[in-house]
This record gives structure tokens, sequence and C-alpha cells, in this order.
């Protein structure tokens, strides 16, 4: 072939080469613009119906309330004396929200009050009764800018004052002005100004109402595992098998811990496995419990931390035979009013035993329990055992106080 021809061809194939290598980039070009473009369309798509959703919620919930004059509630009026009632529905005033309870969990507290008839320091009947609550807003009072009608709330039981010499000390769980809000076994619930400025949250899409509703007594078993400071790959015993033993179980499991479970009831035993017990130890009797638990450890040396989740005497006295040399008792159980230990001075002495007792929760703990549950792997479900309608709530208790495998009972208005 004669070279100018083939020249040619080259520089022909060259350019159409080019030609088309231009265009592919064009071509790209568009295709990515367009793309882009279909993207933001979507995405604002996507927060209009958010937005409307929001606002339809907001709407929806607005107009619930404002068609209702009286609600359902608990009522304690004394000892085993819970009656469900009508009464006015709550109104917002500044600063305060209305919730619309979605569930209220039965609680080991509500329970010794229903029993009691009383509790000095967060409830006197009459009074409205409940304090583990998630739901929906449905009335914002004056002032309030963190949350709206339609928003999914979990509102705590209390709040710190946030000025006297504990709050300061960033020891808000011992504030000498500790708010508690009860009244959670209700159609709506009232939240004071404080708490919802201070321990109100916000509850995630995909949470559901019932397990945000653990986030109170999730905080204090948070608070008491972190309180007997941890370190990694510690020994773990925890002494009762109730909802708050079996928490701390499985907040020491989930951190890490070997664990070990000492519970006395055959429900008690299924649930301490499926929430990551290294070991459980049935028993009845103390002296087994103790021997069975230091057994678990290399030379019987005994754990390193033990927390007593009973609330008796006797369990209490038990947990510091549980520890090692150095080891940390957290006796973490209230017992009643003018209750006495008897303790063995030398045992704590000579071999450095750290007691410590954890009570209640602070904001900050509260928000870490939200995220605990939100994060996944926290076992909500398992700690949730019932169902029950508010008109239901006596035979709940009254079941609560013969039966030992429910752990919390849903309730819903
Ligand atoms: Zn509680
Ligand atoms: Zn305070």
């Amino acid at each position: 072939m004669p070279k100018t021809v083939k020249n040619a061809l080259l520089r022909g194939r060259k350019t159409v080469e080019e030609v088309i290598h231009q265009g592919l980039d064009t071509v790209e070009d568009v295709v990515q613009v367009g793309r882009t473009k279909v993207e933001g369309v979507i995405h604002q798509g996507f927060d209009t119906v958010e937005d409307v959703l929001q606002h339809g919620r907001g709407k929806v919930e607005s107009v619930l309330k404002i068609r209702r004059e009286t609600m359902r509630a608990a009522v304690l009026h004394g000892r085993e004396d819970v009656r469900i009632e009508n009464v006015p529905v709550p109104e917002a005033g500044p600063g305060e929200i209305i919730v619309r309870v979605g569930a209220a969990l039965t609680c080991g507290t509500d329970l010794k009050v229903f029993r009691r008839g009383y509790h000095a320091r967060m409830i006197v009947p009459p009074a409205l009764f409940g304090h583990e609550l998630a739901g929906t807003v449905v009335q914002a009072g004056e002032g309030v800018e963190d949350f709206a009608p339609g928003n999914r709330v979990v509102a705590l039981n209390s709040a710190p004052c946030g000025e006297c010499y504990f709050c300061k000390r960033g020891q808000e769980n011992l504030c000498d002005d500790l708010l508690f809000n009860n009244g959670a076994y209700a159609e709506f619930i009232r939240i004071p100004a404080r708490i919802v400025a201070k321990n109100t949250l916000h509850v995630p899409d995909h949470v559901p109402l019932e397990h945000a509703a653990l986030t109170e007594p999730l905080a204090c078993a948070v608070h008491g595992f972190e309180d007997s400071r941890p370190r990694p790959g510690d020994t773990v015993a925890v002494i009762g098998g109730g909802p708050l033993g079996l928490m701390i179980l499985h907040v020491a499991s989930l951190m890490g811990c070997e664990t070990i479970a000492i519970v006395k009831h055959d429900g008690q035993v299924e649930a301490a496995r499926q929430l990551g017990a290294s070991h459980v130890v049935q028993t009845t009797s103390i002296r087994e419990a103790i021997k069975e638990t230091r057994a678990l450890t290399e030379k019987n040396r005994g754990v390193d931390i033990a927390i007593e989740a009973v609330g008796v005497p006797d369990a209490w006295e038990e947990a510091v035979e549980l520890v090692r040399k150095g080891g940390t008792v957290n006796f973490f159980g209230g017992c009643a009013v003018g209750t006495h230990v008897t303790l063995d001075t030398n045992r704590i002495h000579y071999s450095d035993i750290t007691l410590r007792a954890t009570f209640h929760h602070t904001p900050a703990i509260c928000r870490k329990a939200l995220d605990l549950i939100a994060g996944g792997r926290f076992l909500a479900p398992l700690f949730i055992t019932g169902h029950a309608h508010l008109y239901e709530l006596n035979r709940v208790f009254e079941k609560l106080m013969k039966r030992s495998s429910e752990i919390k009972t849903a309730i819903v208005p």
C-alpha cells in the first residue's frame, strides 16, 4: 500500500478515536450531571416526605389530644390499692410537654410502692403512678424549643436541679432537690419543665417505644456497673435475677466481662443465659452461692466485682464474701428503711475491699442507656415478657407479686 494512503488511514483512525473519546467523555459528564441532579431531586423528595409525615403526625397528635377532656389513669390510693379512674387530660404549662404514652413498663420500684402504698422520696398517695415510659408528644408548652407534637420521646422519671453542691460535683443522682415525676400508667402524662429541659430524649425512628421505655432502668444498671470501676476482662458476679440484676448482668457481658449470675428461680436461669451470663449459679442457699461462685474463679480467689441487686441484708452480706482481695462490692439493691447489716470488718480491711452503693442515674448516663438500646446489641425484647392493657394493671401487679419469671410487662393504655 502506498505510504500516503497508509498515513491518511492512520490519521483518519486517530481522528475518529479522538472524536469517540471526546464523545464518551461528554456522555459520561452528562450522565454524571444527570445522576447528581436525579439524586438531588430524590433527596429533596425524601426530605419533603419526612417533613410532611412529621407535620401530619404532629397534627394528628394535637387533634387526638384536643378532642379529649378526660383520660384513663392509674391512681395509687394506698397499699395494694390502685384504681383506674377518669381524670382530666393535663395541659402543658410553660416549658412543659404532654406525652401520649405509647408504653409504660412495670418496675420493681412500682411493685414495692404497690405493696407499701407509698415511697418516701418518689410518691405520696393519692397520686398518679408509674415512671418508665416512652410516647409521642401531643402538646408543647410556651418556650419549648426542642420538642414538637409528633416527636417520639422518652421522658425520664427525674431531673436534678443543676445548682446544688452535688449537682456541681457531677453527682446529680444525689441532687438535694431531685424532681420526680409519676403518672406513666395513663393515656397522657405531663412532663415537668425541668425534665423536659434536662432529661427528655428523642427516640430514633427504628427504636420501638416500649424498648425506649427501658432507658430509665437501664440507666440505673449502667450506672451501677460503671460505678463498680470494671476493668476489661474482669469477672463480675451479680446477685439477683430480677429485672435490674439481669440488666446489670447483660451490660457487664456486653462490655466484655466474664459474668456469673446468682439466681433462685428456673425462669431466671434461662433469662440469664440468653442475656450472656458466662455461668449461672442457681441456689437458695447463701453458703452454696458463695462456695459455687468462688469455685468458678482461679484457686477459689473470688470475683473482681460483686454487685448485689436484691435489696435484702443477707444478699448484702453475701456480696462481701464473693469478692477477691482488692475486689469491689456494689450494694446496688436498696433495702427497706431501718435495715442494718453485719459485715466482717477484718475481711473488709485486711483484704482491702472497696464498698460502693450506687443509687439512681444522671442525665449523662440516661443518654448512654438510650444509645445502648438504639445500638442494637442490647437485647431489649428479652426484658419485656408481657403486654397488658391499663385496665389490667391490678392483675399485673398481683401476678408480679407471686410469679418470678416475668421481667417487665408493657402497659399499653
Ligand atoms: Zn423503674
Ligand atoms: Zn441539685
